[in-house]
């Protein structure tokens, strides 16, 4: 992904230089467009060209204990504000291991948190026990991501 040191440096001054001007605001949640611009085209291609072995096991969000993640739901609940671990985060299946490394550590580098989980853990318990329906859990998920991304 980088030919030395150095290039990587410059790339994760530019990143975060990037983020603090733009982004904190509403980190880590991004929609497509802010996460590309933010990363820039040469990690996005390199995201784009992996190849999730089996985009739907879910073993990842699972393993993170993802609160935005249930298997009533299209395996994420808050798809257009995707977190920026999650765009991140591949599995050694996807793709040569020495470019899944790299870009596993940008997720360390730049988010190894999930925003306001505690509340989203509540939305996710009312859902998984029949309180709520699949399309009220997700209205009540993006309700909370978007107040999230707007407040001060
Ligand atoms: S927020 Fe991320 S880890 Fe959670 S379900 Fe969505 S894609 Fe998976
Ligand atoms: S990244 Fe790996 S663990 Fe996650 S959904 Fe894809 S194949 Fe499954």
């Amino acid at each position: 992904m980088f030919n030395d040191q150095d290039e990587k440096n410059r790339y994760l001054d530019k990143v975060w230089k990037r983020l603090e001007a733009r982004y904190l605001q509403v980190f880590p949640f991004l929609t497509d467009g802010e996460f590309r611009e933010l990363f820039g085209d040469k990690t996005i291609q390199i995201l784009e060209n992996l190849d999730c072995a089996n985009e739907a096991c879910g073993k990842c969000d699972f393993e993170i204990d993802c609160p935005y993640y249930s298997t009533i739901l299209d395996r994420c609940g808050i798809n257009p504000y995707k977190p920026v671990h999650c765009r991140l985060w591949h599995c050694y299946d996807c793709g040569p291991e020495h470019l899944i490394r790299e870009i596993r550590e940008l997720t360390s580098i730049f988010s190894d948190q999930l925003g306001p989980e505690r509340k989203a853990g509540r939305i996710k318990q009312n859902l998984e026990s029949g309180k709520i329906s699949k399309e009220e859990a997700v209205k009540r998920f993006l309700e909370m991501i978007e107040g999230f991304r707007n407040s001060d």
